[in-house]
């Protein structure tokens, strides 16, 4: 596995790689490196010649309130595990290989961006197009892997890959969770034990929904109230957001369809978590 984090040099490297016939695979991370993580990568091997995994914790997408300083980091482990999966470049910019003094270029995937997520991190999406696309330049990769437990970000990349015709096959992949179903995310290092157990209430809202629609409900309004009222059941949890939308429009929806897809964030102390299911499927714990 090579290391790279110069942008020119990961690009003609590339440039090569291109002319030799190969197909690349990119797989965009902030690190901290988890199973969510590896099984994109893993799925990246089965499909490509060369894999390329980035670590880069892009601050276009964090506001000034948020955990910047803070984002976990372990960048030895990080490597491990990629090599491991497969990865045949780790790419590593720091900020100022990245960017530039001032950036006054920013990609807004409009009204994808603004709802859900959007409400409370008005200028997230932007950040992480914008990021995205410029890893799409250096890259030039045949498919990128992103995965379902961001759903708005996938909608907002495979829309941005359309609406810029870049010649990207963007796959999602399904969201990979602990033993209690617990989306992995690297923020889950955040809670402590106690907040760790009382965050399998997320998923299992999730499921109680999901076997009610399995049960013949197609009204979304006591879909979300199932939700809610199993949440709020304990007293360290808030509710940002339960919403039942069209997951490709991510509009709201009265009845629940084939393309239906339910999303939560809440926050527990000062961790912010979201998860989402289709609810057709379901919880499916590793
Ligand atoms: P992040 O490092 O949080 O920016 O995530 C990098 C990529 O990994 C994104 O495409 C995420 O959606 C994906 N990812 C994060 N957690 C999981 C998970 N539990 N299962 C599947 N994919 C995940």
């Amino acid at each position: 596995m090579e290391l790279v984090t110069d942008p020119k040099e990961l690009q003609s490297y590339l440039d090569q790689v291109r002319v030799e016939g190969k197909t690349i695979g990119l797989v965009p991370t902030m690190g901290f490196l988890h199973q969510g993580h590896i099984s994109l990568i893993e799925r990246a091997v089965t499909e490509n010649d060369v894999i390329i995994t980035t670590i880069f914790v892009n601050p276009l997408q964090f506001s000034a309130n948020e955990d910047l300083s803070t984002y976990p980091r372990n960048i030895e482990k990080d490597t491990e595990l990629c090599l491991k999966a497969g990865t045949n470049v780790l790419f590593t910019p720091a900020v100022e290989e990245m960017f530039c003094d001032t950036v006054l270029t920013s990609i807004s995937v409009s009204n994808l961006s603004s709802v859900l997520e959007g409400v409370s991190r008005p200028t997230h999406f932007s950040g992480v197009a914008t990021v995205v696309s410029k890893l799409f330049n250096i890259v030039g990769p045949c498919r990128a892997y992103f995965g379902e437990k961001d759903w708005q970000q996938l909608q907002i990349i495979r829309k941005m890959v359309i609406d810029l015709s870049y010649p990207v096959e963007v796959i999602g992949c399904p969201i990979i969770r602990d033993h209690d179903g617990l989306a992995l995310s690297s923020r889950n290092v955040y809670l402590n034990s106690e907040q760790r157990e009382i965050a399998s209430i997320i998923p299992q809202a999730l499921q109680n929904a999901h076997e009610r629609i399995r049960g013949g409900e197609k009204n979304t309004q006591p879909i979300k109230e199932i939700i809610s009222e199993h949440i709020l059941s304990s007293s360290q949890i808030s509710v940002d957001y339960i919403e039942v939308v069209n997951g490709e429009s991510l509009e709201p929806v009265i009845q629940v369809d084939e393309e239906t897809r339910v999303l939560i964030a809440v926050r527990i102390g000062t961790t912010r978590l979201i998860d989402n299911i289709n609810p057709h499927i379901g919880i499916n714990p590793i």
